[in-house]
């Protein structure tokens, strides 16, 4: 059976960065996979803004989505405006019901930022609501919720991540570098300077690639690491220890229950051995 995963990030970036793992090994067994941004991501950069970054970066995720065969859909919101309006909660409730996915991913409530926690509101606002035929009436509503889960972090309040899927990703590593090597005003550009890195950026195309590979390497490696546990329940022990690379998923208890047998049919790749 086809399954359907919507991933919805605040920024043109963000679901690929956080699960762009996860979306290849749906792509790569023919599921389908939509990439959405709740932002046009136009305020991300120190030299450009306003439209001409916007168009910049929705360029640059469609590659990215290209990259696995999926589309990236990018909202025409301000960054670093987004708010959980009404309106915005119908436009989200409007996506999820015309997609109509098994599998929501989005960021969780507490997060550094506001763009991230108003998404990760407004889904948990459109959550339930998406059943419910009176509201947004045009757009046909949905029988049942969908599986709603959480994006990874490293915040620690409330509390840290409680990952109840955890997915070997080691064996799309390129994949995901070749994903993100699309967003180039973000990753050699604008985030680097932010950090106060920009002399470190290799000027050629294979450089640059090696070296954003090696901290996208770290931070999943680190994730594998954290949740070893989970790894070895559903991998079993041998495979488990085996995993280099990792993406973790939290449930979110507004949309269907993320249970074992749910588990096993959103996340086939994991369960497979
Ligand atoms: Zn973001």
């Amino acid at each position: 059976m086809t399954l359907r995963l919507l991933i919805i990030g605040a920024h043109p970036d963000d679901a690929d960065y956080a699960a762009g793992g996860t979306a290849a090994l749906y792509r790569a067994a023919g599921h389908v996979v939509h990439m959405v941004s709740l932002t046009n991501g136009d305020a991300g950069h120190h030299k450009y803004a306003g439209p001409e970054l916007a168009r910049r970066r929705r360029v640059e995720a469609a590659a990215s989505g290209a990259v696995i065969g999926a589309a990236y859909e990018i909202f025409d919101i301000h960054d670093g405006q987004l708010l959980p309006t009404l309106e915005n909660r119908w436009q989200v409730i409007r996506l999820i019901r015309s997609f109509r996915p098994d599998l929501v991913l989005t960021h969780r409530p507490n997060d550094y930022h506001p763009d991230h926690r108003y998404t990760s509101q407004l889904v948990q606002d459109a959550a339930y609501m998406v059943t419910v035929p009176a509201v947004v009436p045009e757009v046909p509503h949905l029988e049942r919720d969908p599986v709603i889960a959480y994006l990874p972090d490293d915040f620690q309040k409330p509390y840290p991540l409680e990952p109840a899927v955890v997915v070997d990703v080691g064996g799309v590593l390129d994949k995901i570098v070749d994903m993100l090597h699309c967003h180039t005003s973000q990753f050699y550009e604008w985030l680097p300077c932010n950090r106060g890195i920009i002399a470190e950026v290799p000027a050629g195309e294979s450089e640059r690639k090696a070296w954003l590979k090696k901290p996208v390497q770290k931070r999943l490696s680190r994730r594998a690491d954290l949740y070893r546990e989970v790894l070895r329940r559903d991998y079993g022990v041998e495979r488990g220890d085996k995993v280099r690379c990792a993406e973790a998923f939290e449930a979110c208890e507004y949309g269907a229950p993320l249970d074992d047998d749910t588990r096993r049919r959103l996340f086939p790749f994991v369960f497979s051995m």
